[in-house]
């Protein structure tokens, strides 16, 4: 069975009651999923390590379209047919707590779960979008999450993950600002706890918050993603010392980044973030210290791996 028949296609909770294919399986649950690019880059790097280790020829890896109401029982029901890892996005990296044995302290400080590790006596929990975003910076930017104070957009959960990343690597200083106070305020509470020494300023986009000049940005907001979305603060005082990462990838260049662009900013789009935090999953599920990124990245990015 080659790995590229199951990349596009989408499988529903229906198929999973009735599932027995053989091999090791793995699979990223959504709602929508139907345009997610795990499977294309998870192949490409199943393919890739195959060619050293023909076990690898028995893995595959696809994707689930599963509301939230039906999550307990696809998680269930992929135990049983022992699915060996699991990726989660949208709706359900924060209803998944509710469903593992147990999970990973990052991933319990982040409050979400995004990579399950099938475990006897049930799913085991990351989040490897931390180490996604840490990455890709680094690599991408060349800077540590160390070198600024840190100005985060976003409180989702992205905007979690990188929050307790860049705490957890003892940040100069992060100011997350929001465009409701609702998530910002359950998030500045939450990491104020687990570290009650750090330097945390919470903003509001519509309050003119005084900003370092300096800093590393961190796009984790939904802006960007649409065509005829505006940037949500006025983000001229940045100066051309400061880089910025903005967590979208479709598409490749968004408002902000043109915007700090033309100010001399270095910017980076959020293509190696999904990379990063993918090769991560699998070097969970396969026990490897390396998984073929490069593999992954030129799958994602559509071309031949
Ligand atoms: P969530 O839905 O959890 O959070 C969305 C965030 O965007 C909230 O802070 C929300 O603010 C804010 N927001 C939404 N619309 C607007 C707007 N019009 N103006 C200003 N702020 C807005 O999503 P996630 O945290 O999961 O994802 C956030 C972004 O990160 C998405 O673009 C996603 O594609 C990207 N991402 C990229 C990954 C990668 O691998 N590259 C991985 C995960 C996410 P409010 O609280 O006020 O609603």
């Amino acid at each position: 069975m080659s790995v590229k028949l199951v990349n596009d296609e989408t499988f529903t909770l229906e198929d999973l009651r009735s599932w027995d294919r053989p091999g090791i399986w793995l699979a990223v649950l959504g709602h929508p999923i139907k345009h997610s690019l795990s499977p294309h880059m998870h192949n490409a790097a199943l393919e890739e390590l195959a060619k050293s280790d023909a076990s690898y020829e028995q893995w595959q890896y696809t994707r689930f379209d599963i509301p939230v109401e039906n999550l307990e029982e696809a998680l269930g029901l992929l135990h049983e047919k022992r699915f060996r890892g699991v990726n989660l996005t949208i709706p359900h990296k924060v209803e998944a707590l509710k469903y593992v044995a147990d999970m990973d302290p990052d991933a319990a400080a982040i409050g979400a779960i995004n990579t399950l590790f099938w475990k006897d006596s049930g799913y085991y929990g990351y989040n490897t979008d931390g180490y996604g975003v840490e990455t890709a910076i680094a690599r991408n930017l060349n800077v540590s999450l160390l070198d600024k104070p840190v100005v985060l957009l976003g409180a989702g959960g992205a905007g979690r993950a990188a929050a307790v990343q860049c705490l957890s690597r003892d940040c100069q200083a992060l100011w997350i600002g929001n465009r409701s106070s609702a998530r910002l305020d359950a998030l500045v509470q939450d990491i104020r706890k687990l570290y009650p020494k750090a330097e945390i300023y919470p903003f509001l986009f519509e309050s003119d918050p005084q900003l370092p000049e300096s800093a590393l940005i961190i796009n984790a907001t939904s802006t960007g993603l649409k065509a005829e979305d505006r940037l949500p603060m006025d983000m001229s005082g940045f100066a051309p010392d400061s880089v910025f990462f903005d967590m979208i990838y479709n598409p490749p260049e968004t408002i902000m980044m043109r915007a700090l662009k033309a100010q001399g900013v270095a910017a980076c789009n959020g293509l190696d973030m999904l990379v990063y935090q993918g090769a991560r999953a699998l070097e969970i599920w396969t026990g490897r210290d390396q998984v073929p990124e490069k593999a992954m990245r030129s799958a994602a990015l559509g071309g031949k791996s």
